[in-house]
Order: structure tokens, then sequence, then C-alpha cells
């Protein structure tokens, strides 16, 4: 098999193919980071238009840089959901036309759940039942993934999700925004105090598996206010002193948004061996999964409870066409796929897109019994 996986969820436009043998083929990416600079965030219409001027393009280098063109190919997967519909639309759209004249099977994606699977491609001994912590712009999972499709959510945010604490810190903190926040807020880190700004962490006294990162977030503007740091001022252009203080406040805000993401892991673990002790692997994916303190301190966690830590490479974690196009190829595999749609298909065709799209079911028990 050979699938073509097309993401347009959110602000990246992606496109790879992808061999069921785990050969990826191909890999595109088309960022919408300088939009997002110059507007502070995602604005959906602007994105639907970003979108839309590149997917062509995207795609077409996708097959280029295989070697293959449209007819090559088995199938073509692409994310249906959750995201704006306004740039789903887009990448469906796209996904359809190229199926419809190929007479192609289509697979729908679900994007957190491609975030979890593209570990399987990564590391092949990876079987079900396994763990999974997914950390990204729009959400912060625990799941337990008992088998294909069937998924057991033990953790949501009640708020916001990690890589939003992380954006926002970076865009208080003056950081060059022209990448995304994180990789900012990590390198920052590494010159600051992890210990010097006393932050506490979110929900010590909630004992189940869901997260919080509003709150987080409102003690880093207090800090930031109280020691009169100016966003409109560069790091760049910061004093020694003032960089300095941008350092302790990333660095302390890193320690307790990965300890929050820690204590969360320990506690699922933990519920989840009593219920299935055969459990080997939690991994760790989603764009602040790039993060290598991220790494280092949940394998710790992951170590001390003896499982194996399973991260993507960061060009895997962050949004991509691999783990679309890997989905794809996992569910087309047990024949869970749509039929080619009609070659020429109207303009004003109702798509399926699900732009709200639970991963699995919410399962109360790992919430609120886990210890
Ligand atoms: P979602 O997957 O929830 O729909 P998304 O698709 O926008 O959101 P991803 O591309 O999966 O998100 O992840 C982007 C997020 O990951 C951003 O918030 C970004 O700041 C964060 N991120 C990327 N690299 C790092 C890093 N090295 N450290 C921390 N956070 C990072
Ligand atoms: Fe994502």
């Amino acid at each position: 098999l050979v699938v073509l996986g097309i993401e347009t969820s959110c602000d990246d436009t992606a496109a790879a193919v992808v061999r069921s043998n785990g050969e990826i083929l191909s890999q595109v990416v088309s960022s919408q980071a300088d939009l997002l600079a110059q507007y502070g965030g995602v604005a959906p219409k602007m994105a639907e238009e970003a979108h839309s001027q590149v997917i062509d393009q995207v795609v077409q280098e996708a097959l280029d840089k295989a070697n293959l063109t449209e007819t090559d190919l088995s199938a073509v997967a692409v994310t249906i959901g959750p995201g704006l519909s306004l740039c789903l639309r887009v990448g469906v759209q796209k996904a359809r036309q190229i199926a419809g004249c190929c007479n192609l099977p289509i697979v729908g994606v679900h994007h957190m759940e491609a975030h979890a699977l593209v570990a399987r491609l990564i590391e092949r001994k990876l079987q079900f039942p396994f763990m999974a912590l997914l950390i990204s712009g729009g959400h912060n999972l625990l799941i337990l993934a008992r088998d294909l499709g069937q998924y057991i959510q033990l953790g949501t945010t009640i708020d916001d999700a990690i890589g939003e604490a992380y954006d926002k810190t970076a865009k208080w903190l003056g950081l060059d925004l022209r990448r995304s926040g994180g990789p900012a807020i990590e390198e920052l880190a590494r010159e600051g105090d992890a210990e010097s700004v006393k932050f506490s962490v979110p929900m010590k006294q909630h004992k189940d598996c869901n997260f919080s990162y509003a709150g987080l977030k409102t003690q880093v503007r207090l800090a930031i206010e109280s020691k009169k740091i100016n966003a409109e001022i560069p790091i760049s252009s910061a004093s020694s002193q003032d960089r300095i203080s941008r350092a302790d406040i990333a660095a302390s805000f890193q320690r307790v948004a990965v300890l929050h993401l820690e204590e969360r892991c320990e506690r699922a673990i933990e519920w989840a061996l009593k219920i299935d002790p055969s459990i080997k692997y939690l991994v760790v994916s989603g764009g602040v999964a790039s993060n290598q303190y991220v790494r280092s301190r949940l394998n710790q966690v992951v170590m001390k409870n003896d499982l194996q830590l399973v991260c993507p490479p960061p060009s895997l974690c962050t949004d991509n066409g691999v783990m679309i196009a890997w989905t794809g190829i996992e569910h087309f595999r047990v024949g869970r796929f749509d039929p080619p749609p009609p070659a020429n298909e109207p303009e004003d065709t109702v798509l399926d897109l699900r732009p709200r799209w639970p991963l699995g079911e919410e399962h109360a028990e790992g919430r609120s019994d886990a210890r």
C-alpha cells in the first residue's frame, strides 16, 4: 500500500506519502508562522486562505519527492477533525478531488489519533494496549489505547492545553514568534534558574488525571508584570538583567508545566496497570513532545514504572502528513475506509467534517479513583 496523507486542521498545511511497511517516501510541511507572528494567533478565515493558497503545491511536492503520481496511490487519508472546519474543508476537498479523479478510497482521520498512532510507525514493536499522553496546542489528553479505534480517555484539560501555555508565555516574554512559542521557551529556559520563581503545580488537590493550564498562565502573567518585563521590547534587545529575569520565568514555568504532566502520568500509569498489567509503553506525542526537557522528565516517570517511552522525532510530533498517511494505512488495512467519491464532485457537496470530535470514550473511574 502507498498512501497520501493530507493535514490542514490548524495552521500547518502538510502532506506526505507513506508505504505500509513504514517507509516515509516524502514529507512536506508549509507553516503559517509568519501570519501567526503578525496576528498573534490563528484566525480561521486567514488560515483557510493560507491553506488554499499552498495546498496544491504542498500535495504536488509530496508526490514529486516520492517519485510518484496520483495513479500510483492506493488510498488518500485526510484529517477530518478535530480542528477548524474552514481549514479542515481545504484538505478534505483536495483529498476528494484526487480520490475522485483516480478512483481511490478515502480514509477520514482523527488528528489526535494520528498523533498517537505515528508512534507505531517509529517503534514497530509497539502493540496495543498502550498508554498515550498527547500534548499540543489545543489538546492535553491521557489515553489508554486498547486497540485500533478503541480509546479510553483517562484525562483531558479542563481549560487550556500545555502548548497554549508555552505559546502565551513566549509572547509575554517578548520571544521571537516567527517560530512557535514552545521551542523559544525551551531554549531560553536553559539559561534560567527553574527554582527562582515559585509557581504552584495545577490541580494538586484533584485526585484525577485531568489537566489545567489556565491558572499557571495567570501566575506567569503576574510574575512578568511584577518583574516589569515589557514584551514590546524583544528579548534580543533586553538588558542582561532583564534577559536573566525572562529566562528565570521561562525555566520556572517549564518546570511546573511539566511537573503537572509527570504527576498525571504517574497516576494514570498506576491506574492503567491495575486494569491491564500487559501495558508496556507510554507514547508521548503532539507538538510539545518535541521538547527535550519534557522527554527526559517523562522518561524518568516511565522507567520508574518499568515501562518504555516512545516519542516520535520532533518532525513527527508537530503537525505533519506522515501521521495522517500512517493512520490511514492502519485503518485501511482493517477495512475502515470510504469508497471513492465521484469524479468532479460539485463544490457544494456536504462534507463529513468533525471540528469537535472526542477521541474515545471518557472513563470516569480512571479520572477519579486512580488513587
Ligand atoms: P492540536 O494537535 O491540539 O490540534 P496543533 O495541531 O496546533 O494542536 P501541534 O502542531 O501538534 O499543535 O503542536 C503545536 C504546539 O506544540 C504549539 O503550542 C507549540 O508551541 C508546541 N511546541 C512545539 N515545539 C515545542 C517545544 N520544543 N517545546 C514546547 N512546546 C512545543
Ligand atoms: Fe496537532
